[in-house]
């Protein structure tokens, strides 16, 4: 029987729970606070050109061809992939220089030549680490339910091995550290973390599959720009017929009897519904959201967040499509960010040249090209307001300057501060991934896709399970549709 479903936000999770709902015969709304979908995978232009600003890297694209599946079609009918060539470039101020590949033999091969045969076989043996980590965690902690400890308990030795597997119980540091004594490695190994807006001193081992999915399973650029994975999205979910309300934020979550029944929007306008799936950050819904009276659940720490802009950049410049600078010390930016909550002194500065990276076309004599350096979450304790963000965006460009990358002319047509990402997305605190794992039992705690506090209520984010980035977003939209779905057939 067809139920009502109201999805709030038209984010990855949202979008894929509200393909996943309406492909299985529910009529579904989704409200939208900004004027378009995509949430933080979002587009702008300037002077005629379009370019992203935020995703640059699509992993796990099985996962993205999975839910276009579910609507009748494919991923790849609906996007052409770009295979980055070099993945990622990896840059040091001491003049050391790594291209990594799309295939770890080509990677591995990359770092004999560049860093020495004996950072060589070190890297190869951690990936065949990385490797086992994520063939262990993938099914069952991955794409599976939220881990609770008697759920664990629950599926007996089998899936207990797999959890030792996956190395829960050092740090991620300490397990590089293990594998990896090349310092230069050990940055590229550390820098996983930062996909996930973690802490690799205090975040569990297992983040170190990471590493495995962009190096082992690849990471691919879209043709045309990461945007028209979202544009794709949005026509699939309005094929099945998806309604999209943008521009009106939902005020307040309604319930009766201890089941969440629709949502009051921002205007006052009210709309009923069978099931809610809440794609804002867990925060905000703790926050703002849950209907008055209803216990909040428990946060975990915001991720990383990050200055990002767009150059309009001079396009006689080589670059890789994805380019790294590292600091002399990379161990400092994470002691600036996680230990004295400021913006980092030396900031590893990316770069993503979106022409070589996703085919889009550039202006006349100059290309767009993405800019960012990861800080820590709103608020700082260092340099705050607006001044230290116009600060810490001229350390992070003038460090691309001096290294050649871009040229003192390129010009910022777009930017966005850690305090702007924060204002856009309410409650986030500027988090580019929504929660980080900064402790072992993060995944315990994280949000869980059905929640606790009211009957047909689901999560569906980068702050709920399992995690951040586009196809982690897109598997809690599955799995708050697989557990709303079965919810309703309750009902
Ligand atoms: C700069 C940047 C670079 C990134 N790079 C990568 C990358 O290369 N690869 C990768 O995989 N991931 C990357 N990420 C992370 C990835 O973009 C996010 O994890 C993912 O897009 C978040 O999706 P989400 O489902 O959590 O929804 P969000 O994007 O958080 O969207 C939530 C939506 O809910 C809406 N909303 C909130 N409150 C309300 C309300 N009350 N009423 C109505 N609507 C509401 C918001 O407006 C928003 O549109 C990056 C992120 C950023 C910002």
């Amino acid at each position: 029987m067809s139920k009502q479903i109201v999805v709030i936000g038209a984010g990855i999770g949202g979008l894929a729970a509200a393909i996943r709902l309406a492909a299985a015969g529910h009529s579904v709304t989704v409200f939208e606070a900004l004027p378009r979908a995509g949430g933080k995978a979002g587009i702008a232009e300037h002077d005629g050109v379009t370019f992203d600003t935020g995703p640059t890297l699509l992993t796990m694209p099985e996962v993205f061809d999975d839910l276009f599946r579910a609507a009748g079609t494919s991923l790849a009918e609906q996007v052409r992939l770009v295979d980055p060539l070099p993945a990622f470039r990896y840059l040091w101020p001491d003049g050391a220089a790594v291209d990594l590949h799309r295939t770890p033999e080509a990677s591995v091969a990359a770092v004999s030549a560049a860093l020495g045969s004996r950072a060589g076989a070190e890297f190869e043996r951690y990936l065949a680490y990385t490797k086992g980590i994520w063939e262990a965690a993938n099914g069952t902690f991955v794409a599976g339910y939220a881990p609770t400890l008697g759920r664990l308990l629950r599926m007996g030795p089998a899936t207990l091995a797999k959890f030792t597997k996956i190395d829960p119980m050092r740090s991620m540091k300490r397990a590089v550290d293990s594998f990896v004594s090349e310092p230069h490695l050990r940055d590229i190994c550390l820098r996983f973390a930062t996909y996930n807006g973690s802490d690799p001193r205090v975040a569990p081992a297992t983040l170190n599959c990471i590493g495995w999915v962009e190096l082992g399973l690849g990471g691919w650029g879209i043709d045309g720009g990461l945007y028209a994975l979202v544009s794709a999205l949005e026509a699939t979910a309005k094929r099945l017929g998806v309604a999209f309300v943008y521009g009106q934020a939902v005020g307040k979550i309604s319930k009766t009897g201890g089941r969440a029944d629709g949502v009051v929007l921002q205007s006052g306008e009210a709309a009923s519904a069978d099931a809610v799936v809440v794609n804002a950050d867990a925060a905000h819904l703790y926050r703002a959201l849950l209907p008055d009276g209803t216990r909040p659940g428990q946060l975990l720490a915001p991720s990383t967040s990050g200055m990002t802009v767009v150059l309009r950049a001079e396009a006689q410049v080589k670059r890789a499509p994805h380019t790294v600078l590292f600091p002399s010390d990379y161990g400092h930016e994470f002691a600036d960010m996680f230990d004295r909550g400021q913006a980092p002194e030396e900031p590893t500065l990316y770069l993503c040249a979106q022409s070589h990276a996703h085919g889009r076309s550039g202006w006349a004599t100059a290309e767009p090209v993405f800019a960012m350096a990861n800080a820590p979450a709103e608020p700082l304790d260092g340099e705050t307001g607006a001044e230290g963000w116009v600060a810490f965006e001229a350390r992070m460009l003038k460090r691309g300057i001096d290294a050649g990358l871009l040229s003192a002319g390129d010009a910022v047509v777009w930017r966005r501060s850690p305090r702007e990402l924060a204002a856009t997305f309410p409650d986030t605190r500027g988090a580019l991934y929504g929660a980080a794992s900064n402790d072992r039992f993060a995944a315990f705690r994280r949000p869980a896709n059905s929640a606790p506090q009211l009957d047909g209520l689901f999560l569906a984010s980068g702050s709920a399970h399992p995690g951040g980035g586009l196809p982690l977003c897109a598997l809690s939209g599955r799995r708050a549709a697989v557990e709303a779905a079965a919810y309703l057939e309750q009902k």
